[in-house]
């Protein structure tokens, strides 16, 4: 319904988009883009429990702070482990992005993509950090249905779409159609499994024990999930676990395509159950439209030929695949009827002050 009070407020209010994810938080601002875009980070007194710095400030901090602090990540698995601190990073990012802007009043209207895993007590908590972080009103949309908006996907129209959002805790799968989600699955495996994979292969192919950053390096520069052109190698650094000291072994890509086929397979499986559970008229639509990847694990190198080698369908991934959900959820404010649809059942009560 038309609400003049509301039109006139949203000309001048800032319109935020945010992806609460489990590795990155993007804050996306409409006619503006993306203006924040940190790690999901936070670190704390480990005694008090106080926030003591958020985003890339406190993932910088990780093993190298003194004992009373410790680095963590509040949404690791895509769920809200850390109620009070997956607020405070919220609120720090909200705050932030609101005293950047000109215009001081009104406040902001916020759409947060939240992982499809969380609870109702979790997105309750969500919602009220967003409030208490000083949004004028608040919407919550599921994560998969914003990078599909974000993505360009024509998720409010009749015929079917697919969106597989590879982020670093959990890959979500989901069909679209008529502004709902059709059928969906999420895992908890993606980029941060990877990087476990490579891991363990490292220990036990060359009893080399290499750290989570070394190992997302690996993935970063040489990861595949197909066959390269040309295949590559990398110097890897680590501690060797029989004499104890620092070493380094030149990997090749084929050795860490097979460190990554346990997560590559389970995230086919995902599609492929997925696209079992779909109704065939909607299968239809997407053999013409295609699969398109979504998050940060989206570019891990030939993914998606190896997805569209396997389910015999077109894949690609979204144009700056890392920043669709931040893009989508903003972008749903420049539409109230466009919002009315993809929200429904998942607002929980829009509040006006
Ligand atoms: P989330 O939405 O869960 O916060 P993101 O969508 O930001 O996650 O994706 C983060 C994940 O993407 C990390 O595991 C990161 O290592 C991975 N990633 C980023 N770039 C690449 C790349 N080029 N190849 C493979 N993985 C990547
Ligand atoms: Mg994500």
């Amino acid at each position: 319904m038309f609400n003049p009070l509301n039109a006139i407020l949203g000309l001048f209010s800032l319109d935020i988009g945010i992806d609460l994810g489990t590795a990155n938080t993007l804050v996306a601002v409409r006619n503006k883009g993306v203006v924040i875009n940190e790690p999901s980070w936070v670190a704390i007194n480990k005694r008090t429990r106080e926030p003591l710095a958020v985003g890339a400030e406190a993932r910088e901090m990780v093993g190298r702070t003194p004992a009373t602090i410790v680095a963590i990540r509040p949404l690791r698995d895509g769920v809200i482990s850390e109620f009070e601190i997956t607020e405070a990073m919220l609120e720090y990012f909200i705050t932030k992005v609101h005293a950047r802007s000109f215009v001081p009043f009104p406040r902001p209207r916020v759409v947060i993509g939240i992982p499809s895993g969380v609870t109702e007590v979790e997105k309750r908590a969500v919602f009220d950090a967003a409030i208490s972080a000083g949004a004028r009103e608040v919407h919550l949309i599921e994560e998969p249905m914003a990078a599909a908006i974000g993505a360009g996907l024509p998720v409010a129209e009749s015929r079917g779409s697919m969106v597989v959002d590879i982020g670093g805790g959990t890959t979500e799968v989901a069909v679209f159609a008529m502004g709902g989600i059709v059928v969906s699955r999420s895992i908890r495996v993606a980029g941060d499994e990877m990087d476990e994979d490579i891991m363990a292969y490292m220990r036990s192919k060359y009893n080399l024990l290499v750290g989570e950053r070394m190992a997302e390096r690996v993935k970063l520069r040489i990861g595949s999930g197909y066959p390269l052109k040309e295949e590559l190698t990398m110097p890897v650094r680590g501690r060797n676990l029989i004499t104890g000291l620092p070493q380094e072994i030149d990997v090749s890509s084929i050795e860490i395509r097979e460190a990554l086929a346990p997560s590559v397979n389970m995230i086919v499986d995902a599609v492929k159950d997925t696209l079992d559970d779909t109704p065939p008229e909607l299968v239809a639509d997407l053999m013409d439209i295609g699969v398109c990847l979504a998050g940060g694990g989206a570019q891990l190198q030939g993914l998606a030929n190896r997805l569209a080698e396997e389910i015999r369908m077109h894949v690609w991934v979204a144009e700056d695949s890392m920043t669709c959900v931040a893009r989508g959820a903003s972008k749903i404010l420049e539409n109230y009827e466009m919002l009315h649809k993809v929200l429904v059942g998942l607002e929980r009560g829009s509040t006006h002050h």
